[in-house]
């Protein structure tokens, strides 16, 4: 603020930062850290502990020691800040994380203390809508998901009643993956399996394509890629693709939360839950989001070069534009008061009988094929 008036003349920046990513400016590579002993040592005891990680191991990326910290958030203010803002909703084949600082794990765990960053962005000479961006993520949505976790104790405890809570923790399709068991301690004094909220009274299994089973679909197949391969990928991934797609295919909220629990390096349970039970899936309603994530095919190829390399045409044949109108279809009535989707709602109302069967054909077909761990073809669909 500058007085009583926002600097730039407004609070937020959003319509400016939308811009996709052709390659100009060029993103930044990640950088290395340096391997000492301890490092290793702890290298070798994943290996030695966890040989069933399902990921790869790739400790020269990791930072550990309060050094490698620094040098990441340095990383961060000279290459990823000053472009931060306008490209924070491209997604890309060519860059993993584009100008995301990829800070997440080590402020969750408070090698970097979030207020120390907040002070030093905000005195940046970088464009505004990336410092307000910035700041945005970290004092809105950060402290938003985590007084939203205390107030619920994780979604356990509800104003119009508490939900079920899972006994154990889930293993998000591992074993049907797998064939083995997940391996847990057995410890009672193991915490609960979290609160089991699923608004939209969603049934399917998390398909074997979260576990890095091609599903044809190049959007998802390219992002769980990146999630094995380095137990991180970027914001809107996560939202419009991963948990879009959990979504628009009815995954149980609580299989997909769990997904996110074994496959990330920043996950924790306040920033888990509400970011997965409720922003990406809808499986608390309205509580916290004022609609649910999802979108067709078109945010998808308007954000991101996936549907240039993928079997489907976004324009044409994509089976996600069909499954975003069967979503809301299917959903209709508890939607249908919601203002934000208004829009939508008309163009749902536009569709003809024909293309509703077609939608929902498609939404069969996919579940089908994806839960059977098959790859989707064109000639699949009707
Ligand atoms: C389905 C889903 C699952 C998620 N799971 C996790 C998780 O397990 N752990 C986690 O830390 N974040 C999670 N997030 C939030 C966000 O996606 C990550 O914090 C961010 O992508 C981390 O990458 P970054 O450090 O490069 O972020 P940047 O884009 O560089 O953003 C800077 C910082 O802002 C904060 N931030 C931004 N958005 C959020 C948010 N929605 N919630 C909390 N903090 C936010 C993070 O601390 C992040 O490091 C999830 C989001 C979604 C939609
Ligand atoms: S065409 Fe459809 S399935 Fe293929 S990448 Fe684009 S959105 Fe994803």
């Amino acid at each position: 603020m500058k007085g009583e008036k926002p600097e730039g003349g407004k609070i937020s920046f959003d319509q400016e930062n939308r811009l996709s990513w052709k390659g100009d400016p060029p993103a930044p590579p990640p950088p290395y850290f340096p391997r000492d002993p301890i490092k290793e040592e702890v290298g070798r005891l994943i290996q030695r502990f966890f040989p069933h990680h399902p990921g790869r191991l790739d400790i020269d990326h990791l930072p550990a020691t309060a050094s490698d910290a620094q040098r990441l958030w340095d990383w961060a203010k000279l290459h990823c800040l000053p472009f931060f803002g306008p490209y924070e909703d491209a997604m890309s084949t060519r860059s993993r994380g584009l100008f995301h600082t990829r800070l997440s794990a080590l402020l969750n765990i408070h090698r970097l203390i979030p207020r120390d960053i907040l002070f030093e962005v905000e005195r940046m000479k970088i464009p505004l809508p990336s410092r307000e961006g910035f700041i945005r993520q970290v004092l809105g949505w950060r402290e938003f998901v985590r007084h939203t976790h205390l107030a619920t104790d994780g979604f356990r405890k509800l104003p119009p009643g508490n939900p079920s809570v899972a006994e154990v923790p889930g293993d998000g399709g591992y074993r049907r993956w797998s064939g083995k068991p997940w391996p847990s301690s057995n410890n009672p004094k193991d915490p609960d399996g979290g609160a089991e909220l699923n608004a939209l009274n969603c049934r399917m299994n998390l398909p074997p394509a979260y576990w890095g089973r091609k599903s044809g679909l190049a959007c998802l197949d390219h992002v769980v890629e990146d999630v094995w391969a380095e137990g991180y990928s970027h914001h809107i991934t996560r939202l419009m693709v991963l948990s879009n797609l959990a979504a628009l295919l009815d995954v149980r909220p609580r299989e997909i939360a769990d997904w996110f629990w074994v496959a990330y390096t920043d996950a924790y349970d306040w920033v888990v839950e509400p970011n997965v039970l409720a922003m990406g899936t809808f499986a608390v309603g309205e509580l916290m989001t004022t609609k649910p994530y999802v979108s067709g095919a078109a945010y998808i190829d308007r954000m991101s070069d996936f549907c240039s390399h993928c079997r489907f045409d976004p324009r044409k044949n994509c089976p996600i534009a069909n499954l975003y109108w069967a979503f809301l279809s299917r959903h209709e009535k508890l939607l249908n008061k919601n203002p934000r989707l208004a829009m939508p709602r008309r163009s749902l109302a536009r569709r003809g009988a024909e293309l509703h069967k077609r939608d929902r054909a498609v939404f069969k077909i996919l579940q089908e094929v994806l839960s059977t761990g098959n790859e989707i073809v064109p000639e699949d669909l009707p």
